[in-house]
């Protein structure tokens, strides 16, 4: 299997080469999404590299940022049998909100309300993350909301390794496709997948960290900040620098 680091740089370079095909053809004036999407290929029980789900949802001329996107990579992800969360769900929670959104949350993984209802932060944490957003001047529909898994874990068990190397790559090209300007990182696991290292969240939380060359700020997750009231304050802090960021580089 590959590094991390392998991944890294493989990934790097698709975007580069990403890039280049889209400049291609938007000066060949070449838009939309075909019909349905190229069929995956090379899967035979293991999840696809990065390679081959880029190459199977983006190639055909597609437009990758935005809507379009998005639309072409759920589709691509279709009724999901890439690990062994796919047996016990209901639904897939792909994400919420705003394609071409400046701001991104990501946290771990639906719990039973999102998988009931087939969209993330919807029981009390997500309660709590709303007024989280709406207090920093925003409506969930101006954001975009995500986990790193798409598939609730039984009993909201912690996400397993072969879980999270089936799903990341559609929280890679969700990120892709969106180009956020900020991801904010709820709660330990997200912060840890999303900044690479395993600082305890309490000192990782308020710190800069990038992933992929976004700007990522750790923060508690909403469903601590609801059993320990008294680490709002810390929060609310982390969200403030979101903000003092997003104003100074134009993109409130
Ligand atoms: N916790 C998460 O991390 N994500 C959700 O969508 C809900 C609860």
């Amino acid at each position: 299997m590959a590094s991390p680091q392998d991944e890294l740089v493989e990934l790097v370079d698709l975007v580069a080469s990403f890039r280049a095909h889209l400049a291609s053809r938007a000066r060949q004036g070449l838009v939309g999404v075909p019909a349905s999407p190229s069929p995956r290929k090379g899967v035979t029980g293991s999840p696809p590299t990065i390679a081959e789900t880029m190459e199977a949802i983006f190639d055909d001329g597609q437009v990758p940022h935005g809507g379009h996107g998005l639309t072409a990579l759920r589709e691509e992800i279709g009724d999901c049998q890439r690990c062994k969360l796919s047996q016990g769900r209901k639904h897939i929670v792909f994400g919420v909100g705003s394609p071409e959104a400046n701001l991104m949350f990501v946290g771990e993984a639906p719990g039973a309300d999102e998988d009931e209802q087939g969209e993330p932060f919807v029981g009390a944490a997500g309660q709590l993350l709303t007024k989280m957003i709406k207090a920093m001047g925003y409506e969930r529909s101006q954001v975009y909301i995500c986990n790193i898994l798409k598939c609730r874990p039984p009993q909201n068990r912690n996400p397993e390794d072969d879980e999270v190397v089936a799903c990341s790559p559609f929280l890679r090209q969700q990120i892709a496709v969106v180009q956020p300007r900020v991801i904010v990182a709820l709660g330990k696991f997200a912060a840890h997948y999303l900044c690479g290292e395993n600082t305890p969240i309490s000192r990782l939380r308020g710190t800069w960290r990038t992933y992929h060359e976004v700007p990522v700020m750790p923060t508690y997750h909403p469903a601590y900040l609801l059993r320990d009231e008294s680490k709002k304050g810390e929060a609310w802090s982390d969200l403030k620098q979101v903000i003092a960021r997003l104003t100074q580089i134009g993109a409130r």
